[in-house]
C-alpha cells in the first residue's frame, strides 16, 4: 500500500499517531516548520530533524513530488493563473488577483466539478477527483510565491464545489491556518458553494471561523434549475434557510453571489425577487457578469442593467458590490477555469 502524504494529515493527527508509537506529539513541531516555512520537499530536506525521526516518518508517510506549474498573465491587468498538473495527471487552476492595495488568490477543491451548471467551463469537464489537502496546499503555496507577499484573502472560488471535498477542504483549512505552519487566518478563507446545504449547517455547526459565499447564481427558481443541476436536490427555500442558519449560528454575515445574464437574471422584476429572498439574512451580495466560455450560448449582463440592479438592492439597505473581472484575456475569470482546455459544456461560471 502506497504510504499516504504527511501534508494530508493535520499537526493534531500526527501528533497522536506519534504518541501511539511512543514518540512525544510535539516532535511533529519541527517537521511542520520544515514542510510549511522552509518548504522541504523531502524528508531528507528536513533541517533540524534527527535523522532516526525522519527515518521513522519516512517509514510512513510520503511526500508527493511538487506538482508542474504552467503560468499565463494577464495583458489587461496582471492577473495569474496558474495550471498545476499533478503527478497522477490530474489537473487543477488558481488564479492570482492584484487589486489596488491587496492581493487574494482563487484556489481549487477539485480537479473538474460533478455539478454540471451550464454556463461554467469546469462544470463542462465533469469531476475528474477530488484534491487532497496537500494539493490544494501546494496552490495556496504558489500563488503565494507569485505575489511576492502574503496573500490578503483566500478564495475557494476555483475549480470544484468545496463542499463536495469538505472532508479534504475542511483539513486544508485547519493546515492552513495551523500557526505551526503557513498561519494564514481562516478569517480571511472564503469557501464559496452552489448551495450544499447539509454542509452549510455543518459549517454553521463547527469551529472553524471561515467565510462563507452562496452562489445563488438567479432567484428564479425555474431559471435555477436550467443553469444549475443542483437546485434539483436543494431549491431556493432550503439553500436559503441554510444560510440563514449559518448566520445565526455563526453572527456572521454570508455573501450571496448572483450571475447577471442579459435577458434571463437582469431585470428590476428579478432584484426584486432576489430582494424579496434574501432580505431576512444578514448578507452582502457580489453581482458578476456572467464570463462568456467558447460555444457558449449566454450573453454577459449589460453594465447599465448591472447597475439598476445594484441600485435597487442598496436602496433596500443591501450591501451590494459589482464585481470587476479580472483576467478575461486568459480566461482566469469566474467560471472560465476549464484545467488547460475549454470545456465541452458551453457557457461556465466558478462558484
Ligand atoms: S459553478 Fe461551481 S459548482 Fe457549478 S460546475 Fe462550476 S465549479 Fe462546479
Amino acid at each position: 500500500m502506497t504510504n499516504l502524504d504527511i501534508r494530508d494529515f493535520t499537526r493534531q493527527e500526527l501528533a497522536g499517531t506519534l504518541i501511539s508509537l511512543g514518540e512525544k506529539g510535539s516532535r511533529i513541531d519541527k517537521v511542520f516548520n520544515c514542510l510549511y516555512r522552509k518548504g522541504a520537499e523531502s524528508f531528507d530536506a528536513m533541517a533540524g530533524v534527527q535523522e532516526d525521526f525522519k527515518a521513522k516518518l519516512a517509514a510512513r508517510y510520503s511526500l508527493t513530488p511538487a506538482p508542474k506549474i504552467e503560468k499565463l498573465v494577464s495583458k489587461l491587468d496582471g492577473t495569474i493563473k496558474l495550471l498545476f498538473t499533478f503527478p497522477d495527471g490530474a489537473k487543477a487552476e488558481s488564479v492570482v488577483l492584484f487589486n489596488k492595495k491587496t492581493v487574494s488568490a482563487c484556489i481549487s477543491s477539485q480537479s473538474g466539478c460533478a455539478c454540471g451548471c451550464v454556463f461554467c467551463a469546469t462544470g463542462g469537464l465533469g469531476l475528474k477527483r477530488d484534491l487532497r489537502p496537500h494539493e490544494i496546499l501546494a496552490q495556496y503555496a504558489a500563488c503565494r510565491r507569485e505575489a511576492g507577499r502574503q496573500l490578503d484573502s483566500l478564495l475557494f472560488m476555483g475549480m470544484g464545489e468545496p463542499f463536495m471535498n469538505w472532508a479534504n477542504v475542511r483539513k486544508s483549512v485547519l493546515l492552513l491556518s495551523d500557526n505551526k505552519g503557513y498561519n494564514f487566518p481562516q478569517t480571511r478563507i472564503t469557501v464559496s458553494t452552489v448551495g450544499i446545504v447539509p454542509v452549510i449547517r455543518e459549517l454553521a455547526e463547527s469551529r472553524l471561523e471561515i467565510r462563507l459565499a452562496v452562489s445563488l447564481i438567479t432567484a428564479d427558481e425555474k431559471h435555477r434549475a436550467e443553469l444549475t443541476p443542483m437546485s434539483k436536490k436543494y431549491s431556493l427555500r432550503e439553500v436559503i434557510g441554510g444560510a440563514r442558519y449559518y448566520t445565526d449560528r455563526t453572527k456572521r454575515m454570508v455573501f450571496f453571489e448572483y450571475i447577471l445574464f442579459d435577458g434571463v437574471n437582469d431585470s428590476a422584476e428579478d432584484a426584486k425577487k432576489l430582494l424579496a429572498l434574501i432580505k431576512d439574512v444578514p448578507c452582502k451580495v457580489n453581482l458578476i457578469m456572467y464570463n462568456p466560455v467558447p460555444g457558449g450560448t449566454f450573453t454577459p449582463g449589460r453594465f447599465e442593467k448591472g447597475k439598476e440592479f445594484q441600485t435597487i438592492l442598496v436602496e433596500a439597505g443591501i450591501r451590494t458590490h459589482m464585481r470587476r473581472e479580472k483576467g478575461t484575456d486568459i480566461a482566469a475569470a469566474c467560471g472560465q477555469l476549464a484545467a488547460g482546455g475549454t470545456g465541452d459544456a458551453a457557457n461556465k461560471a466558478g462558484n
